[in-house]
């Protein structure tokens, strides 16, 4: 099972991957937190991407496609693959068909999380008091907003023409919100 999941920043997208890894033993690829793991780490590749997290600005495609190639070799047999926060481009989702295509696999599922956005500002004051993460600032996170609007937002329509899309309110609880996906998960091949 290949399941993106897709929504704006602090749309909860983390939390639910991590319920599918307890409850389905899916491997979570974030490309998130690669990257915030690779500047702790204090990597070539950290010092390349810190200052474009920190803006809220995008990394490159050739670098997350990367990262994400990488991850789908070292976990080959994976009883499924959650893409939390990757393909956030149109070059991404071709890329990210063409890897998985090059496996005998393709996109099984896409669950958006429909968010209220100015509710989103407040989730994410939250989480920066809870996890300090630089970017949840209320400026950088406009930012992150304004290029999901942009670049990322393109990907629904595309992924909703092969009938691969799935709607659930993010709004709704976390308990919801995850059996919701389940049905989702359920009614996908
Ligand atoms: P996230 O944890 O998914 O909100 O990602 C945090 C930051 O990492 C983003 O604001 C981007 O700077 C970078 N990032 C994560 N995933 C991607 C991606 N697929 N493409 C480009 N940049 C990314």
């Amino acid at each position: 099972m290949n399941l993106i999941l897709f929504g704006p920043p602090a749309a909860g997208k983390g939390t639910q991957a991590k319920r599918l890894v307890e409850n389905r033993g899916f491997i979570q690829l974030s490309t998130g937190d690669m990257l915030r793991a690779a500047i702790a780490a204090e990597s070539d590749l950290g010092k390349q991407v810190k200052s474009i997290l920190e803006e809220g600005a995008l990394v490159s495609d050739e670098v997350v496609i990367a990262l994400i190639d990488e991850q789908l070799t070292k976990n080959k047999g994976a009883a499924g693959f959650i893409f939390d926060g990757f393909p956030r481009t149109v070059g991404q989702a071709k890329a990210l068909d063409e890897l998985l295509e090059a496996r005998g696999t393709a996109v099984h599922c896409v669950i958006r999380l429909a968010v209220d956005e100015k509710a989103l500002l407040d989730r994410v004051t939250k989480r920066f008091e809870e996890q300090g993460r630089k970017d949840d600032n209320p400026a950088t996170f406009s930012v992150r907003l304004e290029k999901y609007n942009q670049d990322t937002a393109p990907l629904v329509p595309i992924y909703a023409e092969r009938g691969k899309l799935h709607e659930v309110d993010g709004m709704a609880g976390i308990d919801e919100v995850s059996s919701e996906i389940e049905g989702a998960l359920k009614e996908a091949v």
